[in-house]
């Protein structure tokens, strides 16, 4: 069907390792586009599910990957990634390109990197942004890291799955730019919470504040699609768990240490958000973060 350097066009072969809430909907992106998909996940509920969407799966992890040209793995984090690595590896096919879509740690990443590209497979990282909503249709963002020839391979595959594909250097740069993205968003939705949690003390209302800033330089994606939506509204439901969150800062934050960059805002942040995580525990929303810092308010009044 392929050979090493051709690019891989439907119907390849496709492996896809963990069935959950991106990864279901992007291997029915796959089906869709008419490649020839087998998912897998250790949990038999997430198999019985993307079954039930009309999805391949694989019982056995090493049937699944059996003969594929690809394989994708979207795990929760770097850890995962390696353990089902070394679950399947010797069933895996000499020309095969891996992809870690997952949100792991770059370094991490590079570490497992020198392995497989060691052991001549294709291994590039191509983390997402856009949530379940847009992996659903297809459209997520997609940040690709490794060698421009594995890429040219693989951008078929992610094109069936994203709107938006970002080459962004060196293995290990897509998980770089993901964790750092988050880190950005997660940094402004602590700023934002904390701004009003002082305003309201002082009397200001938060309807009002979060007008004010939607319309001045204080604007950022939760002043306009989570402070209302989500936090005042107390609903904290917008679909991307804290525990994500709290591990996609910890990336960030360890990275800056990894390489010894200044990151005093960075370590705050992912203090912050690792105490929330700890504190609301893992089928937490991440905009529930402003219940916490609500709380730690009113703890300080007691
Ligand atoms: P999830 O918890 O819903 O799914 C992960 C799946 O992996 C689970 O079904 C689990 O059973 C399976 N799994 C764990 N270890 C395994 C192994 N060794 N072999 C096979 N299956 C295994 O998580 P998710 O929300 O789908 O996120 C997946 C990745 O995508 C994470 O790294 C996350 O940070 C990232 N991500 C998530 C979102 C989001 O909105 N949920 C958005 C962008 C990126």
């Amino acid at each position: 069907m392929s050979d090493a350097t051709s690019p891989l066009l439907p119907p390849a072969r496709i492996a896809l390792i963990g069935l959950g809430n991106m990864g279901a909907p992007m291997a029915l992106q796959l089906v869709k586009t008419d490649y020839q998909v087998c998912g897998f996940d250790i949990s038999p509920d997430a198999r019985q599910r993307f079954s039930s969407m009309g999805g391949g799966v694989a019982s056995e992890v090493a049937s699944a990957v059996a003969g594929a040209d690809a394989i994708i793995t979207l795990l929760p984090d770097s850890k995962a990634v390696r353990q089902a690595l070394d679950s399947f590896i010797q069933s895996v096919k000499a020309d095969c390109v891996i992809i870690d879509m997952s949100s792991s740690d770059p370094v991490e990443t590079r570490k497992l990197g020198q392995e497989l590209i060691g052991k001549g497979f294709g291994f590039i990282d191509a983390p997402v942004s856009g949530g379940v909503r847009r992996a659903v249709d297809g459209t997520l963002t997609i940040m690709v890291g490794g060698s421009s020839a594995t890429i040219d391979r693989a951008e078929p595959v992610l094109q069936a799955m994203g709107k938006s594909i970002f080459r962004t250097g060196d293995l290990g740069s897509g998980h770089a730019m993901k964790a750092l993205n988050n880190y950005v968003s997660a940094a402004g939705l602590l700023a934002a919470v904390e701004a009003v949690a002082i305003g309201k003390q002082f009397g200001l209302d938060p309807l009002l504040m979060t007008d004010v800033l939607n319309v001045s330089t204080g604007r950022n994606n939760t002043t306009e699609a989570k402070l209302k939506q989500f936090i005042i509204s107390e609903t904290y439901n917008a679909g991307f768990p804290l525990k994500l969150m709290a591990k996609d800062v910890g990336i960030a934050n360890s990275l800056a240490h990894a390489i010894d960059v200044p990151a005093p805002l960075s370590d705050a942040c992912s203090k912050l958000w690792t105490d929330a995580s700890n504190a609301l525990g893992n089928s937490a929303d991440h905009t529930a973060i402003g219940k916490h810092i609500a709380g730690l308010n009113s703890q300080k009044g007691d």
